[in-house]
């Protein structure tokens, strides 16, 4: 067994500063995730700092958007009444997590940072550079069917496996974190990266930095989406996800948003379709083509070629659930 301190948080000074002292330690939030790891012997961190007292529970909404706060479960995020009627892309990506009993538990911050769930990472006797910097990367040249087809690397090619962030990614959210500097807020679409040559940093997080909310900002978005397609209907990670929100006045598309998961080591927006769809009619030729380019530029490797239909037929699906 592996030694670890476990000190309970009362302000999010008192988190911030814990973790300060210590740069092999982690806040811990519903667990769900960073328990598995350290049972996994995937990670050891030296002291947890259990975020869970915390006043980091609330969900607030106003007519610039809505503020959730880090330590609120996955499942009352999903059933909060504002999120349920004006940002319903959210409370679908949130019920198609895991199962009942993990959203209960799962925390809005523990979300966000939830590691891959590449099995060369999770197989302590494969070599991984996300896991272990310099040892390689198991999947490029092993079974892939789950792997990245854009912004890998040779170094890594792992996704990330939240459905909540895929929804965040297209709803343009907001990250709010706190620090003994300050505060300061990253737009969602920049806060998990590409592996690069550094595949062992999943986002930009920095040491001795809280996640303290989520803010999704007002939109006028009036028909949304959810597809998450996996090998079992519950208790399994896409193999691919779409979330679309869209504007649709008069038939016309006024305004969209796309991003895919189960594709990157991030969330990925589609931003050349949204380009594609702004301002065309509503229609299953307009989502038709659309989708024949949303996998534009992807790179495949030997077990996950599939992604490529699969992707293509999900815009599709996507779009025109959305809109029925
Ligand atoms: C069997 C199983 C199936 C799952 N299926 C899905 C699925 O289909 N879709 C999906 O999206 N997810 C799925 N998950 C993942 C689940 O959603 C995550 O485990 C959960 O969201 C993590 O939240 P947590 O509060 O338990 O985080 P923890 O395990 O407590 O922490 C995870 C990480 O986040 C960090 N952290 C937590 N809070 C903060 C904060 N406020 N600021 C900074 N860092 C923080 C911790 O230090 C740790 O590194 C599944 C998990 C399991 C076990």
């Amino acid at each position: 067994m592996i030694n670890f301190e476990y000190t309970k948080a009362s302000s999010t000074k008192t988190a911030i500063d814990a973790s300060l002292k210590n740069n092999n330690a982690k806040f811990i939030a519903g667990g769900t995730n960073l328990v598995d790891l350290m049972k996994k012997g995937i990670t050891a961190p030296q002291r947890l700092i259990d975020i869970t007292a915390l006043p980091l529970k609330n969900i607030n909404s106003d007519a610039k958007g809505i503020t959730i706060g880090a330590l609120v479960a996955n499942s009352a995020a999903a059933e909060n009444e504002t999120v349920k009627t004006k940002y319903p892309l959210l409370a679908m990506a949130l019920n198609a997590g895991a199962s009942a009993q993990l959203r209960n538990m799962a925390t809005v911050g523990g979300n966000i940072m939830q590691r891959t769930r590449c099995s060369y990472f999770y197989d302590i006797t494969m070599p991984c550079n996300k896991r272990n910097p310099g040892t390689g990367c198991g999947a490029a040249e092993g079974y892939n069917r789950m792997h990245a087809v854009f912004g890998a690397s040779d170094k890594c090619i792992a996704v990330h496996p939240s459905d909540m962030c895929v929804a965040l990614a297209a709803l343009n959210a907001t990250v709010n974190i706190s620090s003994s500097k300050g505060d300061k807020k990253i737009l969602f679409t920049d806060f998990h990266r590409l592996p690069g040559d550094t595949p062992e940093l999943d986002n930009n997080l920095q040491a001795g930095e809280l996640i303290t909310a989520i803010h999704i900002p007002a939109n006028n978005f009036n028909k949304a989406y959810y597809l998450k397609i996996r090998d079992r209907l519950s208790y399994a990670f896409a193999l691919v996800s779409v979330a679309v929100a869209l504007e649709v006045k008069n038939g016309i598309i006024k305004d969209v948003s796309l991003a895919m998961g189960g594709v990157a080591h991030k969330p990925w927006r589609l931003t050349a379709v949204e380009k594609f769809l702004i301002g065309k009619t509503a229609s299953q030729q307009v989502f038709k083509d659309a989708a024949a380019m949303a996998m534009d530029g992807a790179t495949t490797y030997e077990h996950n070629t599939y992604k490529i239909k699969l992707g293509k037929a999900a815009v599709l699906e996507a779009l025109t659930k959305a809109v029925v």
